[in-house]
């Protein structure tokens, strides 16, 4: 048995981010993927000394991906995953296992440590969109860099420097499913990582159907999301960008507080999406930011510049929402699930995930620093 590390002693090192802010790690949960035994049971020991709750050890790729998708007992989800370079064949390997992690744990950071960090491994790393690459042997500067990430993971926006407890979303559509379409895998995604999310239906649907089976179709999908609704009661089929339609949107601005507001865009052919796209812009000019998702009926000017990847659970979650509009889901063409599945995987290639959801960032007020790529 090789001599424990000393963990207390020593010059700080490169990575020594802990020091001083030692609580990042507290209570983190860790799963460690490494090919040596006593390697391991070092880094696990180093982590641990940090205040890591739980170091889970696992020594292959179909180990790291089943607890990943699955944490033992008595850990609900990992903060931050470690996964050693040597356990890939190589670089291609490295970036495959990185982006499977990914497309089933979009949120949760990985590290990738390596023996001697090359070049062509740092751009595999990359590729996989590790948090970062550190050198295998550095146990303290691994701890350190571990704890970075956990804490960045915990609190990715500063939320709580900012003094707010939840981030508040609200998103906008003109009929029952259209939000569900656009954003369904963004919302599930979400109110996943603890958003209080809001839709807002400015009408009941009664262009496409019978409004009372409608608006039970709309509870339904809402609640698979984890979303609230709220329903007003536009006419379908001739929205105006008028002053009922911005005190409709004002009225849920009020009551939600959104730090995000998400609508229809402009660059759609359909007069009701374009008429509560400009009600909202007007509603919503005191809020920090404001986004544009994809309609079935957008044309091909919406031009998005931001991505949000999701996971094969968000896009389970945004089918199963778009199926529960059972009135709808028979007769329309784009409640397709091909089409709902390939559109979200065309999106992917922007994120380099399996699957994505595309938005057009409107307007971003939000003071520098307090940006966050997930913050769409
Ligand atoms: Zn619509």
């Amino acid at each position: 048995m090789s001599q424990m590390p000393d963990l207390d002693g020593g010059d700080p090192s490169p990575h020594g981010f802990w020091r001083g802010t030692g609580a990042a790690l507290a209570e983190a949960h860790v799963l460690l993927g490494e090919r040596d035994p006593e390697t391991a049971l070092r880094i696990s020991g180093v982590l641990r000394a940090h205040g890591a709750a739980t170091v889970h050890v696992v020594a292959s790729a179909g180990d790291f991906l089943r607890a990943g998708a699955d944490p033992p007992e008595p850990v609900r989800s990992w903060d931050v995953a470690v996964w050693d370079a040597g356990l890939s064949e190589d670089e291609a390997a490295l970036t495959e296992v990185l982006g499977r992690w990914r497309a089933q744990r979009p949120g949760v950071p990985v590290v990738v440590t390596d023996d001697a960090p090359s070049a062509p491994r740092a751009v595999a790393a990359l590729r996989g969109r590790a948090a970062d690459l550190v050198e295998r042997a550095d146990h303290e500067g691994l701890a350190g860099v571990v704890a970075r990430v956990a804490a960045e993971h915990a609190d990715p926006l500063g939320v709580e420097a900012a003094g707010q407890n939840t981030l508040r979303m609200l998103v906008v559509g003109a009929h029952p499913d259209d939000v569900e379409i656009g954003a369904g895998g963004t919302i599930h995604r979400r109110t996943h990582s603890g958003w209080d999310v809001t839709i807002l239906t400015m009408s009941r649907g009664g262009g496409g159907g019978d409004p009372a089976r409608r608006r039970k179709e709309a509870h339904r999908a809402a609640e698979v999301l984890g979303a609230r609704l709220l329903m007003e009661d536009l006419p379908d089929g001739s929205m105006a960008d008028d002053r009922v339609t911005v005190q409709a949107v004002e009225r849920a601005v009020a009551e939600v507080g959104p730090d995000v507001v998400f609508v229809h865009s402009e660059s759609d052919t359909h007069q009701d999406h374009r008429a509560v796209h400009r009600a909202t812009l007007v509603a919503c000019r005191k809020v920090a930011r404001l986004v544009c998702y994809q309609s079935p009926s957008a044309t091909v000017s919406y031009r998005p510049n931001r991505f949000v990847e999701l996971s094969e659970a968000d896009m389970e979650a945004k089918l199963a929402a778009i199926a529960a509009h059972h009135s709808q889901a028979s007769s329309r063409w784009y409640l397709d699930e091909d089409l709902l599945r390939s559109t979200a995987r065309y999106w992917g290639r922007f994120s380099q995930t399996r699957y994505a959801e595309p938005l057009e960032l409107v307007h971003d007020s939000t003071p520098l620093g307090y940006y966050h790529a997930d913050y769409a």
